[in-house]
């Protein structure tokens, strides 16, 4: 069992003065970042939020993210991270599910906090970039207290983190994950390189509030005594030119991203050989954006493959094995399998990837389950959710992915698709009921089905089928504003076509496949 206060205490023992957070010219060093820390905690400590009480951090990629969070941690508190784009109406339900006592947030964000308020137990706003507002906000500087609290002891079976995900029913739920699940993670995925070194320099291009950027980078980082180098919006550009002057070595990201570095014009020109390591994950990774990528660059792209719900990581290609096409092989100390709906084991392949027009899929693949001790203790507050999701077999407890895959004799697994609807685009996943959910308040929608449509640059991208009222006055157009409007900018519809009814089955399920194979 590892614990992940203790884990990253041992980086500031032991590399004091190594740089642990890197923002343009503004470095920290691991001694300065574990003396705010315990400031933060003892601000914490200050106003009476403590062991198990949640705080919600709510911001870009910045250094006050890392502070937050390891303070938080330090005071023996919950972190509820979340998406900074998210507005009032998303940021309410996470904060009165989690009955986050405080919020850190941008200067930019504390009106949407203040709209909220009243509907939750949030007692304490903190503000990044200024204070005052209408949350009365304090801002981050001012908050940090002047002494650093002694770090409050947890148990490596203490939940550590509450993010929201999705899953399979739509409604965001709170993931409960524990000091253990997320040490061991960051673990298995340094030892997956033979380990992330003092000297690594890791770019943090993956949003923090997602398990990915948090666990696998900012984590990875930190354990090991590297650099993270966090940063608040994607923009490969930027990126490239980064990774070329700051000798960057490890960079985790998700296709899209991948595909945007091959897709930009001066590609070519930049020197990216300071990277030893690159992981693709979050969504699948097409064979041709692997191969340009490596063509171009002269770097191996792995690709790696988990979920919220497992810290996240479950299965990656390494150096070691690899094979392309696939997530790659169950992390050592981890058991996963492929099953039918009753459980039995589908038989695996001799090799994959096998090729999906010819092999009959039917008979080759099953839902992914995993087991082990990156798995999350449970959804918050939710005894049927986590009903559905472990099944209990062969004295282990077993977590059902959701996604479709099969496997092959030499243990590497291959995803096929989603069960769920869930849509990733451009990294981010967009869960089709919320936006169903707000197509339905609006006057002129009758019926409304939203789908994940293929898409060059994001993967997929979002589609709403609108059924209008007969009387509508509404525009596609117009209901894609209004989705615009009252969601962060990647949830919403980039198409709304207007039909006349949904293909629905005799009890009332929308078909989305035929709707997704109107395309
Ligand atoms: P999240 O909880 O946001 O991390 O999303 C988890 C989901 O992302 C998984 O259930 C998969 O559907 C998808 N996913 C993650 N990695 C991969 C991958 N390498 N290939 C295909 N899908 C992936």
């Amino acid at each position: 069992m590892t614990n992940l206060v203790t884990s990253v205490a041992e980086s500031v023992e032991s590399f004091p003065e190594s740089v642990a957070v890197a923002v343009d010219d503004t470095e920290l060093t691991y001694e300065a970042f574990w003396e705010r820390t315990g400031r933060f905690a003892q601000a914490l400590a200050n106003r009476g939020i403590g062991a198990d009480d949640r705080v919600a951090i709510y911001l870009p990629n910045l250094p006050q993210f890392v502070t937050a969070f390891h303070g938080t941690l330090r005071a023996g508190g919950i972190v509820v991270p979340m998406n900074p784009q998210y507005k009032a109406r998303e940021i309410s339900h996470l904060l009165s599910d989690s009955g986050a006592k405080a919020v850190v947030t941008l200067a930019s964000n504390v009106d949407a906090v203040a709209e909220v308020l009243e509907e939750t137990d949030v007692e304490q706003v903190v503000s990044v970039g200024g204070g005052g507002s209408g949350a009365d906000a304090t801002d981050f500087e001012d908050f940090l207290a002047d002494d650093s609290l002694e770090t409050v002891e947890r148990a490596d079976d203490d939940v550590a983190v509450q993010p929201y995900t999705s899953g399979t029913t739509g409604t965001p739920k709170g993931v409960l994950l524990s000091h253990d699940n997320l040490a061991w993670t960051a673990k298995a995925n340094s030892d997956l390189i033979g380990g992330i070194e003092p000297d690594d320099k890791l770019v943090g291009t993956l949003p923090l509030f997602h398990i990915y950027g948090m666990s696998v980078v900012m984590n990875g980082a930190l354990f090991n005594g590297a650099a993270y180098y966090p940063v608040p919006e994607w923009d490969a550009t930027e990126v490239m030119k980064m990774i070329e002057s700051e000798r960057i070595t490890v960079m985790f990201g998700v296709p899209a991203m991948f595909n945007d570095m091959i897709n930009h014009p001066d590609a070519g020109e930049y020197d990216l050989s300071s990277l030893r390591f690159v992981n693709s994950g979050g969504s699948s990774l097409p064979m041709e954006v692997l191969e340009r990528f490596e063509d171009l660059f002269g770097v191996t792209l792995y690709e790696g493959y988990g979920l919220t719900e497992t810290s996240p990581t479950t299965h990656a290609n390494s150096p070691n094995a690899r094979r392309k096409g696939s997530i790659g092989r169950p992390f050592e100390g981890m058991d996963a399998k492929v099953v039918t709906d009753d459980f039995a084991e589908v038989p695996r392949v001799e090799e994959g990837p096998v090729n999906e027009d010819e092999a009959d899929l039917r008979e080759i693949t099953g839902e992914i389950v995993v087991s082990g001790p990156n798995v999350m203790q449970g959804y918050y507050g939710l005894p049927e959710a986590n009903e559905e999701a472990f099944t209990e077999a062969e004295g282990k407890t077993w977590f059902h992915t959701g996604d479709i895959g099969y496997w092959d004799e030499d243990d590497f697994f291959y995803v096929v698709d989603r069960e769920k609807h869930m849509i990733v685009t451009g990294g981010y996943n967009v869960y089709p009921r919320e936006v169903e959910e707000l197509l339905f308040e609006h006057e002129d929608v009758a019926d409304a089905a939203v789908v994940g449509v293929p898409d060059e640059r994001r993967g997929e991208t979002v589609k709403a089928f609108v059924v209008p009222t007969p009387d509508a006055e509404a525009t596609p157009e117009d209901i894609k504003q209004y989705c615009l409007t009252n969601l962060a900018e990647y949830k919403h519809p980039r198409e709304v076509e207007f039909v006349e009814e949904l293909p629905r089955t005799t009890t009332g399920k929308v078909q989305k496949f035929e709707l997704q194979n109107e395309e």
